[in-house]
């Protein structure tokens, strides 16, 4: 077999070299088909619900295992679901009266209870739609044989698509992924800062139709650095990325020795070097990489692992389990930042022309005050497990602060109404990712104790660029003088009035910046957990006296 290469962009530098697994999408197609045999399409059925129940039996041991049981129970619901009688009578009932196949009842039986479930009034039964809609997708894929997933074999895989949604990326097994890599997607792309924060190779945007190209089971070499990607390699090019590979883990060693060092430059000026995460799984990488504390908690990963709503104690127990772990470091904890391109059924969004601009983040919550009271209720009453620190994103006004503040005044006096306790050494602070936000920033920094300086989004509205979109990048400079410039006007602004600033986007792991950051007074700079040890390596070589 020759050896092909490939260009995309590297989303985080490392390299890989294993076998390829091509990611396959859990909807499929089904179609309606005549059957001749109704008794061999009922065994072909029953075949595939006790597959998919074994399927969620394993899911389940692994959620109690990793989350607990509370939070693990949606997965007995789900077996219980696919047992239920007059779900089953459904499928029975086209199946026998059209004598059509099994995919297609299952698909219509899905379609039909999903509808019934949403109309109804109650909440909990409305949610039960994505539910119902979960269960038949695994069940169909069973019948199919379709979305069973290489990573199962146990060894670990280089995942290829053609995009993957925050999402999907948030439910592959971490454990079974070796790198990833996608035709589509950009830098700023909340799926290439899942990879940064899993700490795997990845390599995107390299063009339409390279899925097409490869095969499961295919060789392939992921550059992380140079986005160079090798299928079927050649021994010499094996041989050289073996050595690269070699070299980066002795570097990456290296690095091991800054631990238990400060972050301080050679001057004497010191900042803090938090790390960013998106769910519990990450708190280990947090402390192997020592970093001071969690600068950005995106919390609304907790939201998109979910088919339903996660509620007051499941949300309490992944924020009680943070802080604890954190011991006292500083935790900040962003409220739910869902919309735009990370989205989840159950929350029922409307399809938005331009959703980047649309119903997203804090708006969502101020419009829907019952999620965002849920959700403070949860951080207040975990608050006493550790130092916590709460954030709000997309915030652009006065208003807006005044109105987030005086929520969280009101979950405060509910909960002493019943006596339930917390900290009132809470801090809290927003984004600023907006560049009103920037600009208004010496009317913001009166009402909280910090900014954090959101740069990927803040970068995409002050430059008109669209983050998802990968054909974009050579117009969108993070460097570009006007985010240096809101950014410097935010950290005076910040100062000025007594509250501290961090930048939480992934500019604050660019070493070239970070003379200029600590220059501007920057106190505080949260990068992956993978970052944390090269960019203390950067601050201890400045020199801020020359
Ligand atoms: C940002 O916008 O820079 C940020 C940190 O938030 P997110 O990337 O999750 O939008
Ligand atoms: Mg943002």
């Amino acid at each position: 077999m020759n050896e092909e290469r490939y260009q995309g962009k590297g989303v985080f530098g490392a390299i890989a070299i294993g076998r390829v697994s091509i990611f396959k999408r859990s909807e499929v197609t089904v179609k309606r088909e005549r059957i001749e045999d109704l008794d061999q399409e009922l065994a072909r059925l029953e075949e595939a619900k006790s597959k998919s129940i074994q399927q969620i039996q394993n899911i389940y041991e692994k959620a109690v295992k990793e989350v607990g049981e509370t939070n693990a129970q949606i997965f007995e619901i789900h077996m219980m679901m696919i047992e239920d009688d007059d779900y089953n009578d459904s499928i029975h009932n086209i199946m026998e009266t059209q004598m059509v196949n099994a995919e297609y009842a299952v698909a219509l039986t899905a379609d039909n209870f999903a509808e019934m479930f949403q109309a109804m009034d109650d909440g909990y039964m409305q949610a039960r739609a994505a539910d119902v809609r979960d269960i038949s997708n695994r069940i169909i894929q069973n019948l199919t044989n379709c979305g069973q997933r290489a990573e199962a074999s146990g060894e670990k895989m280089i995942i290829c698509a053609d995009d993957l949604a925050p999402s999907e990326t948030v439910l592959l097994d971490k454990e079974q992924v070796l790198a990833f890599v996608t035709e589509l997607g950009s830098s700023n792309s909340h799926t290439a800062i899942l990879a940064r924060n899993m700490n795997i190779p990845a390599v995107i945007g390299v063009g339409a139709g390279f899925v097409q190209n490869i095969h499961d089971g295919d060789t392939m070499i992921v550059d992380g650095f140079t986005g160079e990607i090798f299928v079927n390699p050649g021994e010499e090019t094996c041989r050289k990325y073996r050595s690269r590979q070699a070299e980066d883990e002795r570097r990456k060693s290296l690095l091991q020795e800054l631990k238990g060092k400060e972050n301080v430059t050679l001057d004497g000026k010191r900042v803090n070097i938090y790390a960013n995460i998106g769910g519990i799984e990450n708190i280990g990488a947090v402390l192997v990489n020592d970093a001071g504390g969690i600068g950005l908690f995106r919390s609304e990963f907790l939201y998109l692992e979910k088919t339903d709503f996660p509620t007051e104690d499941e949300q309490f127990a992944a924020y009680k389990k943070v802080l604890e772990s954190m011991a006292g470091k500083k935790v900040i904890i962003r409220t739910l930042d869902i919309g735009a391109d990370k989205q989840a059924d159950y929350f029922q969004l409307k399809k938005e022309e331009n959703p980047a601009m649309g119903l997203r983040a804090i708006r969502i919550c101020l419009t829907r005050p019952e999620i965002f009271k849920t959700q403070l209720r949860a951080l207040y009453r975990a608050s006493i497990y550790g130092s916590l620190g709460i954030m709000f994103p997309m915030a652009t006004s006065v208003s807006e602060v005044e109105r987030i503040l005086d929520i969280c005044g009101e979950v405060k006096k509910e909960l002493e109404a019943e006596e339930i306790e917390y900290s009132r050494e809470i801090e809290l602070g927003i984004m600023i990712e907006t560049p009103a936000s920037a600009v208004i920033s010496d009317r913001l920094a009166p009402l909280v104790d910090f900014f954090s300086i959101g740069t990927n989004d803040l970068t995409q509205y002050t430059l008109a660029c669209d983050r998802q979109n990968a054909e974009l990048e050579e117009f969108c400079d993070p460097h570009h003088e006007a985010i240096l410039r809101l950014i410097e006007l935010a950290a005076e602004n910040a100062h000025k009035h007594g509250a501290w600033i961090g930048i939480c986007g992934e500019l604050a792991a660019d070493t070239s910046l970070t003379e200029t950051f600590l220059r501007m007074g920057i106190d505080e700079l949260s990068v992956s957990p993978a970052f944390v040890l090269n960019l203390r390596d950067a601050v201890r070589k400045l020199d801020l006296s020359k």
